[in-house]
């Protein structure tokens, strides 16, 4: 009768400090949030480009409403379909310069369906042991059997591909890591991913909008192009909505429309939502200076931090690594007194002993508000004797 051990279990995660608890914003996401009644400058939201309340996507959305009404009714392949839906997948395909172009409703779906769609129970994915929960999750429920190889250790996977006798093989990888904000060697990964014959899926949550010429992502930064890449952009990031897109070539994304459950069997995104993200990509496209502004913010914070445990990143996510959950707590706390909201990630989302605080930078924010959080940081470091001695 476990559910009788809840409270106790809940008890247990209070004491270990992994407790989560919600923010609740009383206004729009952006460099500056309300909650409790109070102003906040924040580092915390995925909105690296500063358009999750841009007044151009309000106004689509709302165009797009008074078009297509609120709900789309269906699922993709029963009525849901609508044309802003298809509008989007082919502007979505252009921008990564790639085929074709699947929309779905969220990333977390994508990325399940999608590996659950082009692997089975005779094949092997191997996947980076940083790699978002999605994308694990995907490998569990395709059954295939699961290789997780040290993160960005291309040499392991290349033993492991090597060996590997299974009728299919895929390599499944963020491009972005999530929680450390730095780059998986996505050249190499096709590379081997070619040589082993395997498809290589690369998860662009985070570098989608952001890397590459005009932010059309990792794939683009690298200047990579083949048949066997299956790529996943997600829309609820610096695109500033909601939903994800899987593309790649014809057959890839044909196969993914067909199979993935996540993809049938759940209704399809509200088609405002379409219309906004027409505005969003319009925007990524044609406004450099979001990009160049992320470039000095990140360059303005790991000058400010240069000699503390800020991990190796050139991305909007910075990690500073803690370790123990109660001092990353605690760091988050102190800030927080001082205007500032950093959230303190701890395990499972990262591994134990390096819980930290991630700082995620968006186009939104000034180099004045990283001045701000360098100052509060120097200002409440030295309260958290755990922080020199972790790297
Ligand atoms: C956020 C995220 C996802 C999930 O995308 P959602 O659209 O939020 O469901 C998938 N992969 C990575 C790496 C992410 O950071």
């Amino acid at each position: 009768m476990a559910h009788h051990n809840l409270a106790a279990q809940l008890d247990t995660l209070e004491r270990d400090g992994l407790l989560r608890r919600r923010l609740t914003l009383e206004g729009a996401q952006g460099a500056h949030v309300s909650v409790d009644g109070r102003e906040y400058l924040a580092f915390c939201s995925n909105d690296y480009l500063g358009l999750a309340n841009h007044p151009r996507l309000i106004e689509a959305a709302i165009e797009g409403m008074r078009r297509h009404g609120v709900g789309s009714g269906a699922s993709h392949l029963v009525t849901g379909h609508n044309i802003a839906h298809d509008r989007l997948e082919k502007k979505l395909a252009d921008y990564v310069q790639l085929p074709r172009a699947l929309l779905f409703s969220t990333g977390y779906q994508a990325n399940i369906g999608a590996i659950a769609a082009l692997v089975g129970r005779e094949s092997a994915v191997f996947s980076d042991k940083l790699n978002h929960a999605s994308l694990i999750d995907g490998v569990r429920l395709s059954r295939a059997e699961a290789v997780r190889y040290p993160h960005g250790d291309t040499a392991f996977l290349e033993q492991a591909l090597a060996k590997s006798t299974a009728r299919q093989r895929m390599i499944v990888t963020d491009s972005v890591f999530s929680m450390d904000g730095d780059i998986a060697p996505l050249p190499a990964l096709l590379d081997l991913a070619e040589r082993y014959d395997a498809l290589l899926l690369v998860d662009d949550a985070h570098g989608f909008g952001v890397l590459g010429p005009q932010g059309r992502g990792a794939l683009a930064h690298f200047g990579l192009r083949s048949p066997r890449l299956v790529y996943v952009g997600t829309l609820g990031k610096a695109a500033g909505v909601a939903g994800a897109f899987v593309a790649g070539s014809p057959d890839v994304v044909e196969t993914v429309l067909q199979r993935a459950r996540t993809y049938i069997f759940t209704t399809a995104s509200p088609p405002h939502l379409a219309t906004a993200l027409e505005a969003s990509l319009e925007l990524m496209q044609a406004e450099n200076w979001r990009r160049e502004r992320l470039r000095d913010l990140v360059a303005g914070l790991r000058a400010g931090l240069r000699g503390s445990n800020l991990r190796p990143s050139d991305t909007p996510v910075q990690a500073l690594v803690v370790g123990g959950n109660a001092e990353a707590l605690a760091l988050s706390d102190a800030i927080r007194d001082r205007g500032i909201l950093v959230p303190a990630i701890r395990p499972p989302t990262v591994p134990e002993g390096t819980a930290r605080l991630r700082i995620s930078l968006s186009a939104a924010h000034e180099l004045a508000d990283v001045a701000r959080l360098v100052d509060a940081l120097h200002a409440t470091l030295p309260e958290t004797p755990k922080l020199a001695t972790v790297t």
